[in-house]
């Protein structure tokens, strides 16, 4: 099915490609950054030195550098803190004045798309050019999907067409929009699951994700190292045996004993299981500053979060089961009710507890919300089901995958949604019955608002709805 959407995405990239294939933007670089679309495995300086990014920074919106408190590893050195900025060539260090600027002291790496003379004096430089995941062109097409906008001057230009056209008409478009974002979320999969393999690539993609905001990138980053921490661990083990691991290579199991009983045993036991595998790892393990700890819910602790991914590690028929669960009609319970009740588990100690130091809570909580499981089916699960039906040319199991995203009920309302409802629609009721509208509606943030300005310049959204309109009447 021609899908307009699709077209109107093809036509915006053209906006952020006015420089020309050949020089990126500076936002799309940065985009890549931030996402980490580059080959990190072998990721090299413009010397020769591997650089490992264990936290590639927080984008930085005020003046400065791009990035503030990246944690990069060069060659064998230590790990260090530093800041990123981001150019498009070398000679935007001194042309941008940063060469003069105290704010750009704290640079500890310099990103460029080409590097050249004229760069800063001593830092390392790494070239993206030939360093990165997948096509530029590709990978304009996937990025922007998390960036959040200023919060000022809410409704968008786009809100006056919109409100013209029939409700039908505007679920028609989301869902198109939709349609681009899940093809979108598979293809970043499929190009980690090139690299790394299908299963790699879920693991991936649920780990970063249960990082959410705060600590996606330590998360992956133990992911990536799967396959080294599952060594020897043989068909079926215990998540406790995982959880080990994790928590050991992800530093974050306590060196004392100095809590209750019950967690002291419970220690012992992880110490136990991760010390047999301590010098193995050593060179693994992240600096415990490469978490967030700070303005993080107790429930979304890292060690919470690891325990729920061992727990499905553990599960030896993990994939199997999706692969069942996508290939077979279901009728009771729903698709998507078997789904988060697969994903849902309990465990001994992390469900009576957010941290190594907090007490006992009389009752359990789960590991993860139903809100957050709704999540990472609609984000992780489903586009990596599309990719690998795609990559295997099965076109009915993509059809198959499509409708239970169509199908997929409404997810929670969260701030973005909200502020896009503000946007577009003027703070009006709209038709959002489903998880994939509401994914259209991010869409279309991703692909235009996060393109321009709080005032809409030069947005064609508003055109290309006012034509769409035309179109429909
Ligand atoms: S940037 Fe474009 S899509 Fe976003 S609110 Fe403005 S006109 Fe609408």
């Amino acid at each position: 099915m021609a899908s307009i959407f699709a077209e109107w995405r093809n036509q915006s990239q053209l906006l952020v490609f006015r420089e020309g294939f050949s020089v990126p933007p500076e936002q799309l670089l940065q985009g890549i950054w931030q996402h980490q679309r580059i080959r990190c495995r072998d990721l090299c300086a413009t010397d020769g030195r591997r650089v490992t990014v264990l936290h590639p920074g927080f984008l930085n919106l005020e003046a400065g550098p791009d990035f503030r408190r990246a944690l990069i590893q060069v060659g064998a050195a230590k790990p260090f803190e530093c800041d990123i900025e981001i150019d498009v060539q070398s000679a935007g260090w001194r042309q941008h004045g940063h060469d003069t600027n105290p704010a750009f002291g704290g640079v500890g790496l310099h990103i460029v798309w080409r590097a050249g003379a004229n760069g800063p004096v001593g830092l390392p430089v790494v070239e993206l050019k030939n360093q990165l995941d997948a096509p530029l062109g590709q990978l304009a097409d996937a990025l922007g999907q998390s960036a959040t906008f200023p919060p000022q001057n809410v409704r968008g230009q786009c809100a006056a067409p919109l409100r013209d056209l029939p409700a039908a008409a505007v679920a028609d478009l989301l869902g198109q929009a939709a349609q681009a974002r899940l093809e979108a979320k598979a293809a970043a999969l499929a190009a980690v699951a090139e690299r790394g393999g299908w299963e790699q690539a879920l693991w991936e993609g649920l780990f970063t994700a249960l990082g959410y905001k705060q600590n996606s990138w330590p998360m992956r980053r133990l992911a990536e190292l799967l396959p080294q921490l599952r060594h020897g661990l043989g068909q079926a083990p215990e998540p406790v045996v995982l959880l080990a691991r994790l928590l050991g290579v992800g530093g974050l199991l306590p060196e004392q004993l100095d809590r209750d009983k019950l967690t002291n045993n419970y220690l012992r036991t992880l110490w136990d299981q991760s010390w047999r595998d301590r010098d193995r790892l050593a060179r693994r393990i992240l600096p415990r500053g490469a978490w967030t700890f700070h303005e993080l819910r107790p429930a979304n602790r890292p060690e919470r979060r690891l325990a729920l991914a061992a727990h499905w590690l553990a599960k030896r028929d993990f994939v199997a089961w999706l692969d069942d669960w996508i290939c077979q009609p279901q009728k009771k319970p729903s698709p998507a009710a078997a789904l988060l009740g697969r994903l849902a588990v309990s465990d001994a100690y992390w469900s009576r507890h957010w941290t190594f130091r907090s007490g006992r809570f009389a009752r359990t909580h789960p590991l993860m919300g139903v809100g957050r499981l709704h999540d990472l089916a609609v984000n992780i699960l489903l586009p990596w089901l599309h990719a690998r039906a795609l990559a295997a040319g099965n076109d009915g199991l993509a059809a198959r995958v499509g409708e239970r995203y169509f199908a997929w009920p409404k997810g929670q309302d969260n701030s973005r949604l909200r502020f896009m409802r503000q946007r577009l629609f003027d703070g009006r009721r709209m038709p959002l019955r489903c998880a994939a509208l509401q994914q259209g509606l991010l869409q279309v943030q991703a692909d235009f608002c996060n393109q321009t300005n709080a005032v809409c310049d030069d947005c064609p959204f508003p055109d290309l709805v006012g034509r769409y309109s035309l179109e429909k009447t």
